[in-house]
């Protein structure tokens, strides 16, 4: 009989269902691969890695180059495994026995899950029927559970909807406890909260490479805060935590960032394209987005994303067990014509051909 540590058998594990779909739809990737003069550039720059030293000089070059991109000091920089690494950590950071962190419901599953592990005390807070959230009414109930971590996904994972930087400034100026804003979507999106970070000291934005970057391989993500903030944070680091191949790449990638733009741009007016297109059909609702992905809420959803399986195409369902997604599909832009044939599939469904 093995003793595990306390309450470890009851935690939550992600419930993403990988699979490798012939029309990958279901997971907010990138679906194209890097630029090829991107590529290009990243493998030349893993053929001259000294993979016998620890990656002091990669970590330092890319924290260089965000910090001189968001005119900060490099000190307010921090990376991680993804940002999900970073999101963990400023959850350990403010969390542990007594402590509380509001985040609202539905958003990004993994807040409950990182709460969990970090012992604090979970506080969803519930979004209108809309997917809109209160601020006034959320800023109220960090004050009245008497949070020590405040959450927000801006653009919002799964509903894709967004708050202005105006809203984001006025959560920030009137709550006291730290607040983490996960930008995960920002570049599909347009409007970051970064700036916001040199007048709040209780504000913490991440950031990734694996949407919009299409780097989801290679875990990259950083987070930017005043320096007080990330010191502290820096200490739940393990010491060289992300390896040289991931580093270098994001680099690279962070260098060419311009490549970039165009494929951004397209996925926006996919994502529009489809949403008409998805409006037309009866009994689907459709929520509007920000992001590169779609939510939609449909009676038979259950039934839609089985024949969607058996087409081999991809969507994220949300399980009985998700509140607030009851009915909901996520559906991730992909190429014109894999979204064009995701969109055919679900109107043959519905219209029961
Ligand atoms: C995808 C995602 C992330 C982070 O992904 P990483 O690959 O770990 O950077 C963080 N937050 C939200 C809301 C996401 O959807």
């Amino acid at each position: 009989m093995l003793n595990y540590r306390k309450d470890l058998e009851k935690m939550p594990s992600y419930d993403g269902v990988e699979k490798n779909y012939r029309v990958k739809v279901n997971a907010n990737e990138s679906t194209l691969n890097l630029p090829p003069l991107v590529e290009e550039r990243v493998i030349n720059r893993l053929a001259n890695i000294s993979f016998n030293r620890y990656p002091n000089e990669e970590y330092a070059l890319l924290i260089e180059q965000i910090a001189k991109n968001f005119s900060v000091s490099k000190s307010q920089i921090l990376l991680g495994g993804g940002s999900s690494e970073i999101i963990e950590k400023v959850f350990h950071s403010f969390g542990g026995k007594g402590k509380k962190i509001v985040y609202p419901q539905p958003s990004f599953s993994m807040y409950k899950i990182y709460a969990r592990a970090a012992e604090a005390q979970a506080f969803p807070f519930d979004l209108d029927e809309k997917f809109d959230l209160d601020v006034d009414k959320f800023i109220k109930k960090v004050h009245e559970v008497n949070a020590d971590l405040a959450v927000v996904c801006n653009p919002n994972n799964p509903t894709g909807n967004a708050l202005t930087v105006a809203q984001i400034e006025e959560i920030a100026k009137n709550i006291d406890c730290a607040f983490l804003l996960d930008e995960a979507y920002v570049e599909f999106y347009g409007h970051s909260a970064f700036n916001l970070v040199k007048k709040y000291p209780n504000l913490i934005v991440a950031r990734t490479f694996s949407k919009a970057y299409g780097m989801a391989a290679a875990r990259v993500g950083y987070m930017i805060a005043q320096e007080d903030v990330t010191r502290m944070i820096n200490k739940t680091f393990m010491p060289y935590h992300m390896n040289v191949l991931s580093l270098a790449a994001a680099d690279i990638v962070y260098q060419m960032r311009d490549e970039f733009i165009t494929r951004i741009q397209s996925t926006v007016a996919e994502r529009q394209r489809i949403f008409e297109k998805l409006k037309n059909l009866r009994e689907i609702e459709v929520f509007p987005s920000q992001t590169n992905f779609i939510l939609i809420r449909y009676k038979k959803a259950a039934a839609l994303q089985e024949y969607l399986d058996n087409l081999d195409i991809g969507v994220r369902y949300f399980s009985a067990g998700a509140a607030g997604l009851k009915n909901c599909l996520r559906i991730s832009m992909g190429m014109q014509i894999e979204n064009d044939e995701v969109f055919s599939a679900i109107k043959n469904f519905v219209e029961g051909k």
